[in-house]
């Protein structure tokens, strides 16, 4: 009766992750599904030993282990369709129903507990070591790395108990006893199973949540047509890098990038030719600045680089590198070479900046540089949002207080 008790609560425990996983179907997540299927038939296992008092052993024994191996089975199954891996079926359907054929067989043809512990251990191990190899493999598909250590630790150490238990049954010289009247060693496993199969399935549930989350935040950080930063993204990181330069005195250079004539692209070769241009355009720009260096889309054909701890002088350079890289990766549209070429408009961060401060005197900047004749990269005033030129002789003045000002407030054009 007591250890009724015990399974009736470790089915319990087991399915507290059951009814969060369902809600997951909708997603069309993959391995969702087989999750959900998983975890019912693992209550089941456990739910039918608690009521193996209404039931014959010819019943229970039975519906709970091959409900024990499907329920592994599809864990397995799940874990390859989560990470877009061929998922085996057939394999592991087939090795599923040998394992449930010789249970029958050491059930009805000949009573052998010994031979089912053993298989059930040797099953239950062998199916985890499988998983737990395909999750330690695929760790790196989520960023949140302390849900992919927890499925490890709770399917690793799955296999682990079974194994030991493997051991305790075979060198170990226990002799097998029924789960039902346990001895020391049966009531050890009962209590570690307790703990590591409501772990499997919250871990499971761990792995779907996070996974979603982190989709999202996804969707959310980059943008979906070029995966340059999002605006909002670039726009919170551009604040942050803001407050950072206020803080420590640091350099920031921010360059706002306009594609020139995008209209005509788009007129030519149609909205979906205009956007393979877009793409094109953020690719070659990422390839074309430093990998610690931020590209965002401002919206439309406009975007921002953000050049972290640069002088104006090395920013110029890059931003003529972008210019150049753009001429020499020419993009082909209905089997035509487009030339494409962009404009951009510089600001390195001054005193007491604020991010509408520095978009501004970019975009005056840049507004500049389309009026000179595009394909160039012009040079924010300094000191100025309204990117009107300074007074004459101001700059000069300006050149003689600080070295940087010079650079700054020289008009420059590359
Ligand atoms: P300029 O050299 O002065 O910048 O000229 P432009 O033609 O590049 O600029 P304009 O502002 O006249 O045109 C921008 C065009 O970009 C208009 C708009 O339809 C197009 N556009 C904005 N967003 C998208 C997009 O996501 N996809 C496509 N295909 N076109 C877009
Ligand atoms: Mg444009
Ligand atoms: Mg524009």
């Amino acid at each position: 009766m007591t250890t009724s008790l015990f399974f009736l609560m470790w089915g319990l425990a087991t399915a507290l992750a059951l009814p969060l996983l369902v809600p997951f179907h909708a997603r069309g997540i993959g391995g969702v599904k087989a999750f959900t299927a998983a975890n019912a038939l693992a209550v089941l296992s456990l739910l039918a030993y608690a009521a193996s008092g209404v039931f014959p052993p010819g019943v229970y024994v039975i519906v709970s282990n091959a409900a024990w191996v499907c329920s592994l089975s599809l864990v397995h199954i799940g874990v390859r369709q989560f990470f877009g891996m061929p998922a085996h079926v057939r394999r592991t359907a087939g090795l599923g129903a040998l394992c449930v054929l010789a249970f029958a067989l050491m059930l009805y043809a000949r009573d052998n507990l010994g031979g089912r512990m053993l298989l059930f251990s040797t099953y239950t191990c062998a199916a985890a070591l499988a998983t737990g190899r395909v999750i330690f493999q695929q760790r790196g598909r989520l960023q949140t790395r302390g849900v992919m250590l927890y499925l490890m630790v709770a399917i690793f150490g799955l296999a682990a108990l079974h194994a030991l238990r493997v051991a305790v049954y075979t060198v170990g010289g226990q002799a097998p006893a029924s789960m039902l009247d346990p001895t020391p060693w049966g009531l050890f496993f009962i209590v570690c199973g307790a703990v590591t199969v409501p772990a499997l399935f919250l871990a499971l549930l761990l792995l779907v949540q996070t996974s979603l989350s982190e989709q999202m935040q996804a969707a959310l950080t980059f943008d979906s047509l070029t995966g340059a930063y999002s605006r909002r993204s670039i726009l919170d990181e551009l604040d942050r890098e803001l407050r950072r330069c206020k803080r420590v005195d640091g350099r920031l250079a921010v360059l706002v990038l306009d594609i020139d004539h995008f209209k005509s692209i788009n007129d030519r070769y149609g909205h979906a030719g205009g956007d393979t241009a877009l793409r094109h355009y953020a690719q070659v720009v990422q390839r074309a600045v430093r990998a610690s260096d931020r590209v965002g889309r401002l919206g439309g054909e406009e975007f921002v680089l953000l050049m972290y701890d640069c002088d104006p002088a090395r920013a110029l350079v890059q931003a003529q590198r972008v210019c150049d890289a753009l001429r020499d990766a020419p993009l082909h549209l209905q089997g035509v070479e487009v030339p494409m070429t962009t404009s951009g408009g510089l600001a390195v961060y001054q005193a007491g900046d604020t991010a509408d401060g520095i978009l501004a005197r970019a975009d005056a900047a840049l507004y500049r540089a389309k009026q000179q004749g595009r394909d160039r990269v012009e040079m924010a005033w300094a000191g100025r949002t309204a990117g009107r030129p300074l007074p004459e002789g101001l700059a000069d003045a300006m050149a003689e207080d600080d070295g940087s000002a010079t650079r700054e407030g020289a008009e420059s054009t590359v």
